[in-house]
């Protein structure tokens, strides 16, 4: 009575009519609402009056179990990190939140995955401890727990009610509080509120006013059965709250019972939310009633209800039934909604992506229908190399939708790309170019120092419809600049833009062409076709014939009559014109985009200003299909992954599209640059007298120097009518480079372990490989070092070759469209033969020298008796030696604490002796730097730059990876304005990290999360994760990354 007048709402709950009066009063609106919110309250204060017991000394409960509570209630919002769970939780005046103690015995703790934290997640038998009225809830997370509980309890399919919990009992101070929910005011306010659900009439009440007595109900429900249950003999029952709702109402207005009102709401089609705790509370009345006729202490009003239940249960089928109808056709809406949504959006953007509703699906379906090529033998390459029909590629332009044959003629289709500079592969980070100008890319180095990779997200376009979309990227940002001068996170001016589909950071694009030997091949094939020795002589002549046509040309004063004597001095070998141009095969749109694709490798390759002229740009081509191909076979490998396994389809997609480009680059470069290229290259295995200085087969990467022939050989072969076919070519140019390789492997393998030599009689391959070695040492004089066993050569042959032979497989697969071989689709074996195989190679490797023992000598001999070969023999210098092992991120200790103590013991390498402010480590080579300070920074291209930056120049190539020590963050930078930090790799025991370590648990190192930056590494994603972050988070983009 003192609470209705303290609420102000004794008048109300006097006044029967109270509802049906101000259902016609509309005026009084806004007084019904401030009294329904008076009475919500004043029903919430009830709840915790009796409900809240869980303080020592109030309920008879001790600590544990009140933090209990809150965990509880806590992870019944959501599943919650260790952290967040801190953070939520009272605290004592020790600032501890005892939750160590008895977070086990509520909650399970779910692992992390790769990037999740660890979380706590409730107990399922917990989940009936929940109450729904919690006092530490706020309106926002009642809401939330409520239907975070009740979708729980649809998925285990479980009534949803809510109800209250069983609550411990009050200690015997405040025990006679419970009687407040038997009281005549309580049973007469519970009665009002229903009586006016039932009456069904606008205003007078509000869902949760109901919601909360019914919560009071079941709360009195519960509290009666408990008292029932620990009843003794002598003790008698005075919680009668049964009993009182049965009773119908008193005399003057006749109101039906609790009991019978409850009744009629289960069926009332607007209550839907509360049937469940309707029925929830009709059973548990029953279920009280039957306790107390068990033990017949006092009689209860027969009600019918069993029948009732039945009844009820009928009709619970049919209001399901309609439920579902309902449900269904809410669905419709929505989906009729969400389309009509979807087409507006589209309509307002339609400047930048029109339609990009279709996915990946347009990339590479229609490539590999396999054609019906005869399951014998796969051959790759070379006049033997099996044909395959050619097939038409449909792809469809993700900006315009419209689909479009790929063709030579037709208009150009290119595929997003970005291409960086690269050191992921590299054997040496304190080599980089120097002078970018004069650098000479032709050779590539066998330690990888600098590569260009070229990665995609292969999403194709129109190339001039991303032309379209690039100008207007361009003409936004520049809008842009001039009003806000802000950065984003990616450069306009450099050529970069973010797929117009998923956001990928990109450079430039990759023309998408069928094989392109196909289109130079059409000559016919002549059956007769020269040996490797016959056809290094044929192209040595072509070569030198070549060089004397150029010479001439060079010098200044040529009368056409000399010009035409020296013709005839010269002997052309047969079938060879020079004075032959080819034509170029492909569209102009084509052409351009091979012309764009071909400079903006030039430019970051070498960082350099675009020059399309440069007679490096066909180099750089080449150089980054290497390259790419190289460390897309390491990473295959690391992870143990088949060759021709099911690689991603945007992998799949740039391989293909890259060695193609570089196939067809030479039509758009000149042809006597790349034919000086061509000769260049091919000096170097087969010595000629106008190369002199080129550098010895120690100091030449294979793959790179095989790609390179075989991508500028059609520049020379397009000038030989004599029949020699390019396939021909193909297959001399690799069986040369291999043999190279061989002897490459072979001078440079570690010979010590000899004491693990098998005397077996030998096999063919290692009676063979031992002769090659007897060779080698006649050639080296006594410098090779004693003979090892034969088995022991063969197999680091074997070892040292194989990463060779899957690049190339990889390289022709994509070159000429070979499906490759099932068996190189499974991993397992090491598959040698079954490369061999696809790649026409005998399966024992030195049968290429004993078929060609005319030539091989002399190219032994040539080979070995450089200089430099000399020296390194003598161990005046090293080499590298194969195969080469893959490159790994720093190996960093278990325990962060050591890497703590190891950088507070670090000082400033340049202000002698002061402590560093913020150590960071560079985890691709293990160097401490002074970051994010003045005392470090140096100057790079004319700015200041901090140490990181600096570092990343010559470490990584612009590129770096860094673990922030004092904060325990890592730090990825790219270039000087893009930087990002990722979560570290270190965990506390509860599956977090600790950035900034700002809760100071001890960390250990995951395994897992560290190979995951370093599988970033590998794969060229840091400069696209970082963009990625970036465009997530704007506020990353105005970091000052290049002082860190
Ligand atoms: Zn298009
Ligand atoms: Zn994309
Ligand atoms: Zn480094
Ligand atoms: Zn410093």
């Amino acid at each position: 009575m003192i609470m209705l007048s303290r609420f102000e709402l004794y008048q109300i709950f006097s006044t029967p009519d109270y509802g049906k009066r101000f259902s016609s009063e509309i005026t009084h609106k806004d007084v019904v609402q401030q009294n329904n919110t008076l009475i919500e309250e004043m029903l919430y204060l009830i709840i915790m009056l009796v409900g809240e017991r869980f303080s020592p000394g109030v309920g008879q409960v001790n600590a544990t179990d009140e933090i209990k509570r809150e965990i509880i209630h806590q992870l019944s919002i959501k599943p919650m990190a260790h952290s967040e769970l801190v953070k939520s939780l009272p605290e004592d005046e020790n600032k501890e939140t005892g939750m160590e103690s008895v977070i086990e015995a509520v909650a399970h703790f779910k692992k992390p995955g790769l990037t999740g934290r660890g979380m706590y997640e409730l107990k399922p038998e917990c989940a009936k401890e929940f109450n729904l009225y919690f006092y530490h809830f706020s309106r926002a997370e009642q809401s939330k727990a409520e239907e975070a509980q009740r979708k729980l309890k649809r998925q285990n399919r479980e009534d949803t009610a809510l109800p209250p919990p069983v609550l411990p009992p009050f200690c015997p101070l405040f025990a006679s509080l419970v009687n407040i929910l038997q009281s005549d005011v309580m049973l007469c306010i519970m009665r009002t509120v229903l009586q006016w659900a039932v009456e069904h009439n606008g205003y007078a009440w509000s869902e949760s006013m109901l919601q909360r007595v019914l919560h009071l109900i079941g709360m009195a429900l519960q509290e009666e059965k408990q008292h029932l249950d620990n009843v003794t003999e002598e003790h008698v029952v005075t919680f009668t709250f049964t009993q009182k709702i049965s009773k119908p109402g008193e005399a003057p207005n006749n109101s039906p019972s609790i009991l019978a009102m409850l009744e009629t709401l289960q069926s009332a089609p607007y209550l839907d939310v509360h049937k469940d705790m309707i029925r929830w509370i009709l059973k548990t009345f029953n279920a009280i009633k039957k306790i107390r006729e068990s033990s017949s202490t006092s009689p209860v009003a027969e009600t019918e209800g069993t029948i009732m239940e039945e009844s009820s249960r009928d009709k619970d089928k049919a209001e399901r039934k309609r439920k579902a109808e309902i449900a269904r056709l809410r669905r419709e809406k929505i989906m009729a909604q969400m389309s009509e949504m979807q087409r507006h959006f589209i309509d307002e953007n339609k400047e930048l992506f029109q339609q990009t509703l279709e996915l990946d699906a347009s990339t590479s379906a229609v490539l590999e229908n396999s054609p019906m090529v005869s399951d014998t033998a796969l051959t790759a390459l070379g006049p033997a190399q099996t044909q395959v029909p050619e097939q038409r590629q449909f792809v469809t332009c993700i900006l315009c939708q419209e689909e479009q044959e790929v063709k030579a003629e037709s208009k150009a289709m290119v595929l997003a790309a970005f291409v960086q500079r690269s050191t992921v592969l590299s054997k040496n980070r304190s080599k980089f170019i120097q002078d970018p100008e004069k650098y000479d890319p032709l050779f590539m180095h066998p330690d990888l120092s600098c590569g260009t990779h070229t990665g995609s997200c292969g999403h194709i376009m129109h190339a001039h419809c991303w032309q379209r979309y690039f100008d207007s990227v361009q003409a936004k940002e520049q809008r842009r600049q001039q009003r806000l001068r802000l950065h984003t996170s990616y450069d306009v001016e450099n050529g970069e833009f973010l797929c117009p589909l998923c956001e990928c950071l990109s450079n430039t694009v990759i023309p998408l062409l069928l094989p392109p030997r196909n289109i130079f091949n059409s000559r016919l094939n002549i059956s007769d076709q020269p040996k490797l020795t016959q056809w290094i002589r044929t192209i040595s002549q072509q070569i030198k014939a070549l060089q004397v046509l150029r010479k001439e040309e060079s010098t200044p004063n040529t009368a056409s009559s000399k010009n035409s004597e020296n013709m005839d001095e010269l002997q052309l070998p047969e079938g060879f014109r020079p004075d032959f141009h080819p034509k170029n095969p492909y569209s102009e749109s084509i052409k351009e985009m091979l012309t764009t694709f071909g400079t903006a490798t030039y430019k970051v390759g070498l960082k350099v200003h675009p020059n399309e002229e440069d007679p490096r740009v066909p180099i750089m081509c080449w150089g980054s299909c290497a390259y790419t191909i190289q460390s897309i076979e390491r990473i295959l490998s690391d992870e143990d992954k088949p060759l021709f396994g099911p690689l991603p389809c945007r992998l799949d997609d740039c391989l293909r599209s890259l060695t193609r480009f570089a196939a067809a680059h030479w039509t758009v470069a000149s042809l006597s640059v790349v034919q000086g290229h061509f000769c260049k290259l091919f000096a170097s295995l087969v010595p000629d007298d106008n190369h002199g200085d080129l550098p010895c087969i120690l100091d030449i990467d294979m793959f790179h120097l095989l790609v390179g022939l075989v991508l500028a050989f059609p520049a020379l072969q397009c000038q030989d009518f004599s029949g020699i076919s390019l396939g021909t070519g193909d297959l001399h140019i690799f069986h040369l480079v291999t043999m190279a390789h061989i002897i490459q492997i072979l001078l440079t393998s570690c010979t010590e372990e000899n004491g693990m030599d098998q005397e077996n009689p030998a096999g063919e391959e290692e009676l063979a490989v031992l002769a090659l070695f007897k060779t080698l040492q006649q050639h080296t004089g006594s410098a090779l070092k004693e003979t090892p066993s034969g088995w022991h050569l063969w197999r680091n042959v074997r070892n040292g070759i194989m990463p060779f032979l899957k690049c190339s497989a990889l390289f022709f697969h994509y070159l000429n469209g070979v499906p490759s071989p099932p068996e190189i689709q499974v991993s397992g074996t090491s598959h040698f033969e079954h490369l061999c195989n696809y790649l026409s190679l005998p399966n024992n490797l030195i049968c290429l020298f004993q078929e060609n023992n005319e030539i091989t000598e002399l190219l032994i001999e040539s080979w070995c008796h450089n200089i430099e070969v000399k020296r390194y023999l003598e161990g005046e210098r090293d080499a590298i030696s194969y195969p080469r092992e893959s490159n790994k991120l720093i190996d960093l200790p278990e325990d962060y604490s050591s890497l703590i103590n190891q950088a507070s013991n670090f000082s400033c390498p340049k202000s002698g002796g002061d402590k560093s402010r913020a150590p960071t480590l560079c985890l691709v080579c293990g160097t401490l730097l002074c970051s994010q300070s003045y005392c470090c920074q140096t100057e790079l291209e004319g700015e200041d730059v901090g140490a990181c930056t600096a570092h990343t120049y010559s470490c990584g190539s612009g590129v770096g990876i860094f673990l922030r020590v004092r904060e325990c963050q890592v730090l990825f930078l790219a270039g000087k304005t893009k930087g990002c930090f990722y979560s570290p790799p270190y965990l506390d025991d509860y599956g977090e990290t600790d950035q900034g370590l700002r809760r100071g648990n001890p960390l250990h190192l995951c395994k897992e999360r560290f190979k995951k930056i370093q599988k970033l590494w590998h794969q060229h994603s840091i400069t696209e994760e970082i963009g990625h972050a970036q465009e997530a988070n704007q506020t990353l983009v105005g970091i000052d990354w290049q002082h860190l």
